[in-house]
C-alpha cells in the first residue's frame, strides 16, 4: 500500500483532514497515511515549526497532503509554508480553477472556467531577503533567474501537453485551447520580469501551443471579464499569489480551490486557504479545497489512482450541485447560504460515492 505523509495542520486543518480521511476510506482508496506535524501544533509539541522528521517523511514518501499551517506573527519566524517549499525544492505551485455547478459566483457569465495557474514558487519577492536602510527605509531584494524561469516555463509546457481539454473554450469570448499565457510586469521591472518573460517565451515558442503574454494589471481585468479564454497561465511568484486568489473567487472562493506544490522529487498537495481561526472547532469548515487537492494527489505520478480521483470528485460535485449539505461559505444558485456542516457534507459525499 502506498504511504503518503499527512500533515493535519492548525485551526480547521484537523477537521478537514478528518473529512478527507473518511471519504478516502469509504471509497476504498489504497493509501496508508503517515501523520507528521508542522506549524503551530509542531511548535507546541516539539518546539519547532518544521521538524526534520516531517521533512524526512515527505522525502521518503515523495507525496504529502497538507492542511493549512499557522506561522506565529511578529516573533521572527519565517513562514513555514515558504520554508517547506524551499527545503523540498517545490518550485511549481499549481492551482487548477474550474467552475463548480451549484455555486453562485460573482460573474454573471455562463461561460465555463477551466484554467490552471502555474506560479514560480521559490524566487521573486518570496526569497525573504529584506533589510532596513538606515531607520527610515526598508528594502527587499527580488531575484529572478534564467534557471528558475526556464524550469517553470518547461513545467507549464509539459502540463499543457498532458492537459485534456476541448479544442475551444465555451462562452461569449470562446477561443482555441492549449494556450499558454505568461503574466509579468516587464514594462516596469524590465530586468527581472523581462528575464522571466523572455526565458519562458524561449522555452515555449516551439511547443506548438498558442503562446502569449499579459501585463499583470491588464491580466486581472481580463480574468474577471473573460476568464473562459485562459488555459494555462504561468507567472512569477508574487503575481501568481495574487491572481490565484482572484481566480479562486471567480469559482466560489478559497474554500473550493485546490493547490499543489511540485518539485522534481516530491509533491505537497494543499488546501489553498489558511487555518480559518474564526471558525475552527465549530464544524463550519468546508473540506472541498483539501478534498480536491487530495484527488489531484491521487493523480500524482507516484500514485496514479485516477479512477478513485474521478469517482470521489463526481460524488463531491454532485453533493455541491444538490446543495442540501454545503457549508456556510458557499452561496447557492438561489442566493442562499449553505446550512450544512463539515460532517453532514462529508456524509453526503460518501452516500453519493
Ligand atoms: P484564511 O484563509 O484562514 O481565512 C479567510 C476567511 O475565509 C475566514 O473568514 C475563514 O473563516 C474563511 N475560510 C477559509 N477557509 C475556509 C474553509 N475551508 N471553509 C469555510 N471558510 C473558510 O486566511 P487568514 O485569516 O488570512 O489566515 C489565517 C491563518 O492562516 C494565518 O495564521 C495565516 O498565516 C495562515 N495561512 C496559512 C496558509 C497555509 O498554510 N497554506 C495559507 C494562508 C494563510
Amino acid at each position: 500500500m502506498k504511504k503518503v505523509t499527512l500533515i493535519p495542520g492548525d485551526g480547521i486543518g484537523p477537521e478537514i483532514v478528518d473529512s478527507v480521511k473518511k471519504i478516502f476510506r469509504a471509497a476504498g482508496v489504497q493509501i496508508e497515511w503517515e501523520e507528521e506535524y508542522a506549524g503551530q501544533t509542531a511548535l507546541d509539541f516539539f518546539g519547532e515549526l518544521l521538524p526534520q522528521k516531517t521533512l524526512d517523511s515527505i522525502k521518503k514518501n515523495k507525496v504529502a497532503l497538507k492542511a493549512p499551517l499557522t506561522t506565529p506573527v511578529g516573533k521572527g519566524f519565517r513562514s513555514v509554508n515558504v520554508r517547506l517549499r524551499k527545503e523540498l525544492n517545490l518550485y511549481a505551485n499549481v492551482r487548477p480553477i474550474r467552475t463548480i455547478e451549484g455555486i453562485l459566483t460573482p460573474l454573471s457569465s455562463a461561460a465555463k472556467i477551466d484554467m490552471v495557474i502555474v506560479r514560480e514558487n521559490t524566487e521573486g519577492l518570496y526569497a525573504g531577503v529584506e533589510h532596513m536602510v538606515g531607520d527610515d527605509a526598508a528594502e527587499t531584494i527580488r531575484v529572478i533567474t534564467t534557471k528558475g524561469s526556464r524550469r517553470i516555463g518547461q513545467f507549464a509546457v509539459n502540463l499543457l501537453k498532458n492537459r485534456n481539454v476541448p479544442e475551444k473554450s465555451t462562452g461569449k469570448y470562446a477561443v482555441a485551447r492549449k494556450r499558454l499565457t505568461i503574466v509579468h510586469k516587464a514594462n516596469i521591472m524590465k530586468l527581472t520580469d523581462g528575464l522571466f518573460l523572455n526565458t519562458v517565451n524561449d522555452v515555449a515558442k516551439d511547443s506548438g501551443f498558442i503562446v502569449d503574454d499579459r501585463i499583470i494589471d491588464n491580466m486581472c481585468m481580463q480574468l474577471v471579464q473573460r476568464p473562459e479564454t485562459f488555459d494555462v497561465i504561468v507567472c512569477p511568484n508574487f503575481h501568481g499569489d495574487i491572481i490565484s486568489d482572484l481566480c479562486a473567487a471567480l469559482v466560489g472562493g478559497l474554500g473550493v480551490a485546490p493547490g499543489a506544490n511540485i518539485g522534481d522529487e516530491c509533491a505537497v498537495y494543499e488546501a489553498i486557504h489558511g487555518t480559518a481561526p474564526d471558525i475552527a472547532g465549530q464544524g463550519k469548515a468546508n473540506p472541498t479545497s483539501l478534498l480536491l487537492s487530495a484527488t489531484m494527489m491521487l493523480r500524482d505520478k507516484n500514485i496514479g489512482d485516477d479512477a478513485n480521483a474521478d469517482r470521489i470528485e463526481a460524488a463531491m460535485f454532485k453533493t455541491i450541485k444538490e446543495g442540501y449539505f454545503v457549508t456556510g461559505d458557499i452561496i447557492k444558485k438561489d442566493g442562499s447560504r449553505g446550512t450544512g456542516t463539515t460532517g453532514s457534507f462529508t456524509d453526503a459525499i460518501i452516500s453519493n460515492l
